[in-house]
């Protein structure tokens, strides 16, 4: 509700900070050209104006058919009818600053390795990974301030990063944006077809991206947009299918991570005709592409027996059937026959693999990042008074568990939720309650938690972390 009031009250204002709407043909300023004002709070584009115009002079509309034009004109008070724009569909302007201060400063870009101690922070493991995803965007950045007039341009950094389901792809991005200050618009590649067909078409990503940034577009044009389950997009090797989720999808996809000019919605999804448009060029958007590629180790594993094969190691045909760090050893030409077209892969140059996460990690991440699980759950009881431990024993089986998941990181929290509802209802009946230990025996049903009266000391008391 008070968010209603303050779109409706703040029209003045907003003046300054959003751009007009022609009332028309819902173009925005930046598009439509400078608008003429009506009473009530009214634009009209130069166009649609002439249009009215000639449509009078010609005599073929009158005036009365005109406004019959506009359903909601005889219907609504027309000042409402302006306010109704909703904010969301409002365009920020683009501010023209003076040529003296750019519009990315490079000095306070932070440097490779302190983009990788941020991600460090949250992310365990996937060392290389992060050593890779730190430098191609502090080279991404450095590109947008480059001054092109010498003639060396620098190459986009668009990245296609490899990795098992809940290893961290996601989350890895997520937290990346966040170092960086920049918005992020995260998308699945089933959900895309091509133009035309039923689903989002490819360049509502960018629509996401500049809702993501406020709707300010030169934010949203230093953005970085990404696109999971891109795997789901190679070529279909069986061809009954008729392909309107891949090969023609990551054809369209072409000229987006080159670089382009979109017209994108402002606050929909989709172009109507009651929706402003905008356009947001995307030569400076990170694309960062993700998936889990599963079919992808034996082709990778096909060539590398196959090259071990020509020399005298043929007798080891089994040596990568074990080899964690398959994945790592991708080439393009694996990719190419996994089914992602060749103008695609070119269009993203970094390419690097996630680790599978290992039953250490999983222990490392309830524990270690700085919004771990059990960090988070610990506040929450903190809350109440209370302190949580956990037994050593206990995370490994929580970790054990969600390795025979196979999900990776993404079992953990569907474990833990499900044994500390119960501790979560308990607790707070009791006020007399201090300590809950969880034990291996409570994760495996085995036993309970343990649970310590307020002021009852425990010789481990003083060693635990607050
Ligand atoms: P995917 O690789 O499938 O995109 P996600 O990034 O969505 O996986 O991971 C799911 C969740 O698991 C994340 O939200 C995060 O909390 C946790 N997670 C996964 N990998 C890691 C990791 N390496 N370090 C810390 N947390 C992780």
């Amino acid at each position: 509700m008070a968010e209603d009031k303050k779109i409706e009250g703040d029209t003045a204002k907003d003046g300054d900070e959003y751009e007009k709407v022609c009332f028309l043909c819902r173009r925005p300023e930046s598009k439509a050209g400078k608008m003429i004002a009506l009473p009530n709070n009214i634009y009209i584009c130069p166009d649609c104006m002439q249009k009215s115009f000639d449509s009078m002079t010609n005599g073929s509309i009158n005036y009365n058919d005109l406004l019959a034009n506009i359903p909601a004109l005889q219907i609504f008070d027309l000042n409402s009818l302006q306010n109704q724009v909703p904010q969301r569909q409002k365009i920020k302007k683009k501010k023209h600053k003076k040529k003296a201060s750019p519009a990315f400063d490079i000095r306070k870009l932070p440097a490779p390795h302190k983009i990788k101690a941020g991600l460090d922070e949250y992310v365990i493991g996937q060392e290389r990974a992060k050593k890779a995803i730190s430098v191609a965007v502090y080279n991404h950045y450095k590109r947008i301030h480059a001054d092109p007039s010498d003639g060396v341009e620098i190459e986009k950094s668009n990245m296609l990063m490899l990795g098992p389901t809940g290893s961290g792809k996601t989350y890895l991005v997520q937290t990346l944006a966040r170092i960086l200050d920049v918005p992020l618009a995260l998308t699945d590649a089933t959900s895309l077809t091509e133009a035309g067909y039923i689903g989002d078409d490819i360049e509502s990503v960018v629509s996401k991206l500049l809702a993501a940034a406020g709707n300010d577009v030169e934010r949203a044009e230093r953005g970085i947009i990404f696109i999971d389950e891109i795997d789901k997009l190679a070529k279909k090797r069986n061809t009954n299918q008729r392909d309107v989720s891949g090969e023609a999808v990551q054809q369209g996809m072409l000229r987006l991570l080159e670089g382009a000019d979109v017209e994108v919605p402002v606050g929909a999804n989709s172009k109507n005709a009651m929706v402003p448009l905008t356009t947001v060029n995307t030569r400076n958007i990170l694309f960062i592409c993700g998936g889990a590629f599963p079919e992808l180790p034996d082709i990778i594993k096909v060539r590398l027996n196959k090259q071990a094969s020509i020399g005298f190691q043929a007798d080891l045909k089994d040596k990568y059937d074990n080899d964690k760090e398959l994945l790592a050893k991708v080439t393009v030409e694996d990719l190419r026959k996994f089914g992602m077209i060749p103008e695609f892969l070119g269009r993203l140059p970094i390419i690097f693999a996630l680790q599978g996460l290992t039953e250490d990690m999983l222990v490392q991440i309830l524990k270690e990042p700085r919004n771990a699980i059990l960090k988070q759950y610990g506040k929450l009881l903190a809350m109440d008074e209370v302190r949580l431990e956990f037994e050593e024993e206990a995370l490994r089986e929580i970790a054990r568990q969600a390795m025979e998941k196979d999900t990776g990181a993404r079992a953990l929290r569907a474990i833990i939720e499900e044994f500390m509802l119960d501790i979560m209802f308990e607790i707070p009946k009791d006020d007399s309650i201090g300590e809950v230990i969880i034990t291996k025996e409570y994760i495996t049903k085995t036993g309970g938690p343990r649970i310590l009266l307020r002021g009852q000391e425990t010789p481990l008391l003083e060693t635990r972390q607050p």
